[in-house]
């Protein structure tokens, strides 16, 4: 047998990479730090120089049950032997059924349509593209603006981008190309903070002024993601709601991040006891197995838009409904709720409060915070992370730090000693910086 280095191509893997393979917001002529992966299992990944990171990214927000987790492996299988896909138009199957039927039972009550999408983007933007048509079909197209918070962020679609912060996302950069939607102060206060009356002040004037044009308000729930990382206050949600209903506009939660426990709710909107009109899923949706979305809406949004011109919903993604997908996400969610995650994700909690504590400590951090499984420490400036990356790596933990955040959220079944050692190599770290 040859040895695990004479596989051929293996060794220059990266250095191959660096010749055409682009990655995620990186230069197409890239030299940033970049480690190749031979496996994942549990929370461990394993390069292929033959070191073992543990795990604190769950591959962004998706891999809630660990990696190869035999259950979806199963399901995935089992799929695979039937049928991979067939087209959704004209056509269904048991695996699409079975996980909006899920679906519609785990989210709040009011939500009783699913619309399954490739992505989390795409979710967005048929979560957007139902707003429109429910006013369409009520004879008010003049209703086709957003309201969008700040620091908020909705993924990398053209209409997607459009409701991401207008000042930390692209808005800049493709002026002009982007539909102009209204923004509204950051949502606040913070989480565990006192509630303040005038949190929403803002929120109310632009409604008042705009209602006439405004189809929907689209933020993310509790937590703000890539945006910036923040925890707000829920009352903000539930206020929020009141205001949307009394000026006739739709409440689109973006649940991409926070869906399927993470926040130490089932879905983020739980926090506040507040269901949207319309709600979009993804990351964690197939336990981070396969790509999926899917945006959610409730009957009165579902009969106006087929009793409205032009009758039909006007989206249609040519792999929708994917069968291995489905099949995947089915089984994450019946190992989720077959487990104990709510006392997994308030054990991460309690533990990361208390090991990331120390780094308040530090001159370069400004802030720290932590909501069930999410924990994150603010620097005062951003991280140099062809620096801090390696470091990580020499540490034996995946963390991928972006701008003036060094954040985890790992997998739920991650154990205790685990979890410390991607706490102290946070707090060495950024001792060292
Ligand atoms: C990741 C994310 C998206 C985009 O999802 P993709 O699958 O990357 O397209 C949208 N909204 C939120 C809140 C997210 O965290």
């Amino acid at each position: 047998m040859p040895s695990e280095s004479a596989i051929p191509g293996r060794d220059d893997l990266v250095a191959r990479d660096r010749r055409c393979v682009m990655h995620p917001y990186a230069a197409p002529l890239s030299s940033a730090p970049l480690f190749a992966v031979e496996r994942a299992e549990g929370v461990r990944l394993t390069l292929t120089d033959g070191r073992e990171l543990i795990d604190g990214m769950s591959s962004w927000w998706a891999a809630i049950h660990g990696y190869g987790h035999p259950a979806l492996t199963a399901a995935i299988s089992a799929q695979l032997g039937r049928m991979s896909h067939v087209m959704f138009g004209g056509l269904t199957h048991a695996p699409a059924v079975e996980l909006c039927e899920a679906l519609v039972a785990l989210t709040p009550e009011p939500l009783t349509r699913v619309f399954l999408a490739d992505s989390g983007s795409v979710s967005v933007e048929v979560a957007i593209k139902l707003a429109l048509q429910f006013f369409i079909a009520r004879g008010q197209p003049e209703k086709r603006r957003l309201v969008s918070v700040l620091g908020g962020y909705h993924g990398d679609t053209f209409g997607a981008m459009a409701v991401t912060d207008p000042v930390n996302g692209m808005h800049h950069l493709f002026r002009g190309a982007l539909t102009q939607h209204l923004f509204a102060p950051a949502p606040g206060p913070a989480f565990g903070a006192p509630w303040s009356p005038r949190a929403l002040d803002g929120m109310a004037e632009l409604l008042e002024r705009h209602a006439h044009e405004v189809a929907a308000v689209i933020l993310e729930p509790v937590v703000q993601g890539a945006g910036g990382m923040r925890f707000y206050h829920p009352r903000y949600l539930r206020e929020l709601r009141a205001l949307c209903d009394r000026h006739d506009v739709l409440l689109v939660l973006d649940e991409i991040a926070t869906g399927f426990g993470r926040s130490g709710e089932m879905f983020g909107c739980e926090h506040a006891g507040v269901a949207p009109d319309i709600l979009c899923l993804g990351k964690a949706l197939t336990g981070g197995t396969m790509t999926l979305a899917a945006a959610l809406f409730t009957e009165r949004v579902a009969e106006t838009i087929s009793r409205g011109e032009p009758r039909v919903f006007m989206h249609g993604p040519t792999f929708m409904g994917n069968p291995l997908a489905c099949s995947a996400a089915l089984a994450s969610i019946r190992l989720l709720l077959g487990s104990p995650w709510r006392a997994r994700v308030s054990a991460i909690e309690a533990q990361l409060r208390r090991e990331l504590a120390p780094c308040r400590a530090l001159d370069a951090v400004a802030d720290v915070r932590v909501l069930g499984a999410i924990g994150v420490v603010e620097l005062e400036q951003p991280v140099d992370m062809a620096r801090v990356q390696p470091a990580f790596v020499e540490r034996g933990v995946w963390l991928r730090p972006f701008g003036k955040l060094v954040y985890t959220m790992p997998p739920y079944i991650i154990e205790p000693a685990e979890l410390s050692r991607i706490s102290e190599a946070i707090v060495g770290v950024l001792s060292g910086i």
